[in-house]
């Protein structure tokens, strides 16, 4: 079997996982011309813990992890199957203590972009939760203990936003805040180049870092994806653009 394509997805507001813009254009594009992956396996910025976590249900419920939006975002269902084999797969890979989770659903930061990419939720999800305990680098040593799904149809998923701070974010705003629109550029330029060492100490870039990065929890996602990044793996970025204080920057590894 060839490799399965690997990618990071800013995924922005949960608007997205409905409107038709530029960014849910690019999803569903990714979603129709990629080879179909048999199962996917997302790690989202919208799922922290205090240990690694994975969803073990058949069905994963849908989890509406956001607060202030029309009723018809509460009403929005991602109805695809779970997969307990790849959660226990990828326990077995990741090789550390995970916390096994039947009860958990999908977050918005895997099903608003899924709904766009695959709406007909007919392939199996599992969703990893972040060890918050976990420094940068260790997310990234780990993750790259996934990289044999690539070889088994699983489609690795990272979503979060390289930039990503909700308190300055500015509505109605599209120009980038100066900061965020250099920080977006160095980070782009580490992964360009595989610099996984500076991708993995973020905070090297001072207060730029500090503004973009308030929390890691966005920022980890991507770390997921180019850990399982190979040699050969052509990389191209889509979706640039940063919007005030968040980015949308993306990146596909296939
Ligand atoms: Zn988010």
């Amino acid at each position: 079997m060839t490799k399965t394509p690997a990618l990071f997805v800013g995924h922005g507001a949960p608007m997205n996982a409905i409107e038709d813009n530029a960014f849910s254009r690019k999803w569903r594009e990714l979603g129709q011309t990629l080879p179909r992956p048999q199962s996917i396996l997302c790690i989202s910025g919208h799922w922290v813990e205090h240990c690694v976590a994975i969803t073990a249900s058949d069905r994963p419920e849908t989890v509406h992890d956001f607060y202030g939006f029309p009723p018809e975002y509460y009403r929005l269902r991602y109805a695809s199957p779970g997969d307990r084999a790849l959660a226990r797969r990828a326990a077995e890979l990741l090789a550390v203590p995970v916390r096994f989770d039947a009860a958990r659903g999908l977050d918005h930061g895997t099903w608003s972009v899924l709904m766009q990419m695959y709406p007909e939720a007919d392939i199996p999800v599992v969703q990893l939760g972040l060890d918050a305990d976990r420094p940068l680098a260790e997310h990234h040593e780990i993750a790259t203990r996934l990289a044999p799904l690539r070889d088994e149809g699983v489609m690795v998923m990272g979503s979060g936003n390289i930039v990503h701070n909700l308190s300055m974010f500015q509505l109605g705003r599209d120009a980038p805040a100066d900061w965020a629109q250099r920080f977006d550029e160095r980070v782009r330029e580490w992964i360009a180049s595989g610099d996984v060492e500076a991708l993995a100490d973020p905070g090297r870039l001072g207060r730029d870092a500090q503004l973009a990065v308030p929390t890691a929890e966005h920022y980890v996602p991507l770390l997921y994806a180019m850990a399982v990044r190979r040699d050969d793996d052509a990389l191209s970025f889509f979706n640039e653009a940063v919007t005030s204080t968040v980015s949308m920057t993306s990146f596909l590894l296939q």
